[in-house]
């Protein structure tokens, strides 16, 4: 089994870096320096880093690690969260000795020496806990710290424990992290609080939604409108989970106008949408996904491949 195989080889490796994908949100950084605090309590005498460029919006969680390339040479790296190579935050994960992926997202690109891809799992930092339950009877130690930050990760992929993927395994995790001491409310905070400026764009987006009749809604952010509101594309993740509670709703798409291309968010409470993420070279997860585009002309197909899935879609 390859939870088996990971557990040993991260016993075997006295250097271990961990990776995340880029553009992070609360998973990606809680499974990934929650697995290093993981390592490093179990075994203290291990080099571990966790590196990517950093996100300001998430330094309440954890401080990213400045490496030289040299380090890698004798080095186990580990990739959590992330589907596809292309988006491993700092290219270098490729430089390590030994290769690990730990991911909860389709495994549309099967890359690394090891592989642990559970689509069951609401959350790479659910998996970390499995790997914790695994590794304790062998002496494996979760402090504080961890639970936090895999606490986080959960919390934020299930939208609070409100997505489908929310499992009962899922809450028996929850339920034991919460055990560990942490400041729960002043995590939320980090989580959710949210500044002026994104409260209004909010207004604005509340505002200027249509929806159409098959239960589609589209939202385009042009730097125009992103510059009146004082609000970058990276600050839109906080917006597009908006339309969500809509009545009547069934998918959503975001387009936001970026320096070289426009970013595509999409959302649903139903259709599939990562099939039509795969088609503009993007993924992610059926209800949650991703891609990019090069004009406003292309957004066109995009819509009507999303209206074609909410009207074939039967509730
Ligand atoms: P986001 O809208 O960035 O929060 O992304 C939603 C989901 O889609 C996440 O699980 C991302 O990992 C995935 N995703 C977003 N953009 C892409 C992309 N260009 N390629 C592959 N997956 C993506």
């Amino acid at each position: 089994m390859n939870i088996e195989k990971i557990i040993n080889t991260i016993k075997n490796y006295d250097t271990i870096i961990i990776h995340r994908h880029v553009r992070p949100d609360p998973d990606a950084y809680g499974s990934q320096a929650g697995l290093k605090e993981l390592i490093v309590e179990t075994f203290p005498h291990k080099n571990v880093k966790i590196v990517g460029e950093a996100d300001p919006s998430l330094e309440f969680l954890a401080k990213m690690e400045e490496i030289d390339d040299e380090l890698y040479q004798e080095a186990l790296v580990i990739v959590c969260d992330t589907a596809n190579a292309a988006r491993i935050c700092d290219q270098r994960y490729n430089l390590g000795k030994k290769l690990i992926k730990i991911d909860h997202h389709p495994n549309v690109d099967e890359y690394g020496d090891l592989m642990w891809v559970d689509t069951t799992s609401s959350s790479t930092s659910e998996m970390i806990y499995d790997l914790y339950l695994y590794g304790k009877n062998d002496g494996w130690k979760l402090n504080d710290e961890a639970a936090r930050l895999l606490y986080a990760g959960i919390v934020g992929d299930t939208g609070r424990f409100l997505f489908p993927s929310t499992s009962k395994k899922t809450f028996q995790h929850a339920a034991e992290l919460v055990t560990y001491n942490f400041d729960r409310s002043s995590l939320y905070d980090g989580i959710y609080n949210i500044q002026d400026n994104i409260a209004r764009m909010r207004g604005y987006i509340l505002q200027n939604f249509k929806l159409l009749p098959s239960g589609m809604s589209t939202i385009k952010l042009t730097k125009d409108i992103m510059e009146k509101f004082n609000v970058n594309p990276t600050d839109t993740g906080q917006l597009v989970g908006v339309l969500g509670d809509i009545e009547g709703i069934k998918a959503w798409v975001f387009f936001i106008e970026e320096t070289d291309l426009i970013r595509v968010r999409l959302r649903s409470k139903g259709p599939v949408i990562n099939e039509i993420a795969a088609k503009y070279d993007g993924g992610g997860h059926p209800m949650a996904a991703g891609a990019s585009v090069k004009s406003w002309e292309e957004t066109e197909n995009v819509i009507k491949d999303l209206q074609e899935a909410c009207l074939a879609y039967d509730e």
